[in-house]
């Protein structure tokens, strides 16, 4: 359904049930029949299964309480006159002079030729401000106690319903009222007539619909606080709250006056104080709603007016005595007029705005107004009291559940959308994670592999792809302190190619690469076939190994097992005075490494050793310590 319909939709219903409330089509059938002259002949009345308003004229003695039996034949009531009987007697529109408004009086009428063969009923409203009514010779009701002075006359506030059964077709009701208590003396509301069926049904209906009034106001009032206690940013759910449940209240002290039937000892004056204090109450409740939904149409002065003004009548109402706080009422009535004008003000500069919610919000204060000018206007041409203004408010409490329910779910909307999404960032988030985690394993890699490089670059010849002379020194030391440790000997070999220069002269540079190439890679292979056993490229032509371990005899051997590998790549040296292939000279020096004997001077004799072997005629092995070249 679209937002139009929905409003039309609004509208229809308020006024079925404004029409519902002002029992209109009831009123209308009874007005073919009104009493006459103190008389209601009802031979030729054809709506039995209607009710009857007891209007017109009526018997009326001001002055004077008499009960049925004042009237017993013989008995003088000259002093009668007719009166209207709805209409209170100090209305200034009767005809002639309007009576004050305290005294008492007795009215009477004859009802005839009823042809109602049941028992029949009377509902009787609440009057100004005690009564005494019998049907025939028997009284029937009583409300509070009726008396010729203030001391005498006690008011109350007891709407009721009587049941009898009259002996013939004719039927007399005596009704005593006074009043000394309340602004307006006499009968407000009609009394209506029919058979007991009809007058209990219609009166159900009656409490039907005003349990389900105040059942709704409590609920809407106990959840738009709890809505607003929750959402403090939206202050007017709860201001809208605490209206209902004022409006919940005050609908026990109207129509049937749910409220003295539960506390049927409580003052009529306190009754009246309630009634009046939170009637009041609801305009400044009504402008706090009405300003958080419209802070920049409305003015906070507004409410703040609201709040003094009704302060000041409520506290009037609650130390004055009755004459005094139900004299002001029409006061407050006025303010409350020029109230609704400005609302309405601040509706039409509401409408102005581009806010999607603003006709549910205009619809549901216009119809609040509206039952509030209703209200009033009944209010001040005395007609029989209907109260409209708890279905205005029912009404805007409907519009107002729309405006939340589409922002409830607009907002859902918005937080599935939001959480569609983020489920989707997050699913690429971890996607995301997941690659950024492979390229930094896949990084990590590279560089532990070039760290791997870098170690080894920094420990391996270029060149030769040996270990260079920073790893033979970090090896030397490690064996040596293994070898002093385990008192095993350790023997250094120092390997010089012979006449490399001359080598490179013939061959060129290259080609001496390649052969130092080769000579490191022969050396690299007969050192690995020894445990723990290390060849490395000192620098230049020169390379050094190292043997821990075996004895100085075994290492000789190795040591010319290695001078006879290398002649056997058979790197040719033409330039060679001493072979046609390269060769080498080796100085060997072994000792088990101690106190006495440290590195460096290991390296020394080693070197030593080697400068004799090159002197001795090169490709030859020389122990130190030896003299005599092994080959
Ligand atoms: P000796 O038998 O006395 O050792 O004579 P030698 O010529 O080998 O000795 P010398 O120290 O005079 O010459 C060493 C030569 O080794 C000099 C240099 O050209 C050559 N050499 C040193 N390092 C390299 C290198 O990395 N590549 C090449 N191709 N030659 C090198
Ligand atoms: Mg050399
Ligand atoms: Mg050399």
């Amino acid at each position: 359904m679209g937002d139009f319909m929905k409003l039309k939709l609004i509208t229809l219903l308020f006024f079925i049930f404004i029409l519902q409330a002002c029992d209109l089509p009831a009123q209308i059938s009874s007005q073919d029949k009104v009493a006459m002259n103190g008389e209601l002949d009802l031979s030729e009345w054809k709506h039995e299964d209607k009710l009857i308003q007891l209007n017109g004229e009526w018997k009326f003695y001001w002055k004077q309480l008499l009960n049925p039996e004042d009237f017993s034949e013989g008995s003088s009531n000259s002093e009668a006159r007719i009166i209207d009987l709805l209409g209170i007697w100090n209305d200034p529109s009767i005809k002639d002079k309007p009576l004050s408004n305290d005294g008492y009086a007795t009215y009477r009428l004859k009802v005839s030729n009823t042809t109602l063969n049941e028992v029949l009923s009377l509902k009787i409203p609440y009057m100004y401000s005690s009564y005494k009514l019998w049907v025939d010779g028997q009284l029937m009701a009583t409300n509070g106690q009726v008396g010729i002075d203030k001391s005498t006359s006690i008011p109350d506030k007891k709407p009721q319903v009587i049941h009898f059964s009259p002996n013939t077709d004719t039927f007399i009701i005596t009704l005593q009222i006074s009043n000394f208590h309340h602004i307006d003396g006499g009968i407000l509301d009609p009394i209506i007539f029919g058979t007991s069926k009809n007058i209990y049904a219609s009166h159900e209906k009656d409490i039907f619909f005003q349990s389900i009034l105040i059942g709704f106001l409590l609920l809407a009032g106990i959840y738009h606080i709890g809505l607003g206690v929750f959402r403090k940013v939206e202050p007017y759910f709860f201001y809208f709250g605490a209206l209902c449940l004022v409006a919940a209240f005050r609908n026990l002290m109207v129509d049937n006056v749910f409220f003295t039937k539960i506390f049927p000892n409580i003052p009529w004056e306190i009754v009246n104080k309630l009634d009046y204090i939170s009637l009041y109450s609801h305009v400044p409740l009504l402008a706090m709603v009405l300003y958080p939904l419209y802070p920049k149409e409305s003015s906070k002065w507004f409410t703040i007016v609201t709040i003094v003004v009704t302060g000041i009548f409520n506290l009037l109402t609650l130390f004055t005595g009755s004459k005094i706080f139900l004299s002001i009422e029409v006061f407050f009535h006025i303010f409350m007029i020029i109230c609704v004008c400005y609302v309405f003000i601040v509706l039409i500069r509401s409408l102005k705005s581009k806010h999607e919610e603003r006709y549910y919000l205009l619809i549901g204060i216009v119809l609040l107004m509206v039952s509030i000018l209703l209200d009033l206007a009944v209010e001040f041409l005395l007609l029989p009291d209907v109260n409209l203004y708890p279905i205005g408010l029912v009404f805007l409490m409907i519009c107002l559940s729309l405006v939340i329910s589409r922002r409830l779910s607009h907002s859902l909307d918005l937080s599935k959308n939001l959480a569609t999404d983020l489920a989707q960032l997050n699913s690429e988030l971890e996607e995301k994670v997941e690659a950024r985690t492979n390229q930094l394993l896949h990084t990590n890699k590279k560089l532990a592999e070039l760290n791997d490089k870098l170690k080894n670059m920094a420990l391996i010849d270029g060149l030769t792809n040996i270990p260079n002379r920073r790893q033979f020194d970090e090896y030397f030391k490690e064996q040596y302190e293994a070898c002093a440790k385990n008192n095993i000997p350790l023997s250094i070999l120092f390997l010089d190619i012979d006449y490399f220069k001359f080598f490179n002269d013939l061959y060129g540079h290259q080609r001496g690469d390649e052969c130092l190439k080769q000579v490191a890679q022969e050396l690299d292979k007969q050192l690995h076939a020894l445990p723990n056993g290390l060849a490395a490229r000192y620098g230049g032509e020169e390379f050094v190994c190292l043997i821990p371990k075996l004895r100085q005899a075994e290492v000789g051997r190795i040591a010319n097992n290695i001078n006879r590998k290398i002649e056997q790549l058979k790197i040719a040296h033409e330039n060679s005075p001493l072979s046609e292939y390269v060769t080498l000279s080796i100085g060997v020096f072994t000792a088990t490494p101690s106190a006495q004997i440290d590195k460096d001077t290991m390296l020394k004799y080693a070197d030593d050793a080697l400068y004799q072997a090159k002197d001795k005629g090169r490709n030859q092995v020389v122990q130190h310590g030896d003299g005599s070249g092994v080959s």
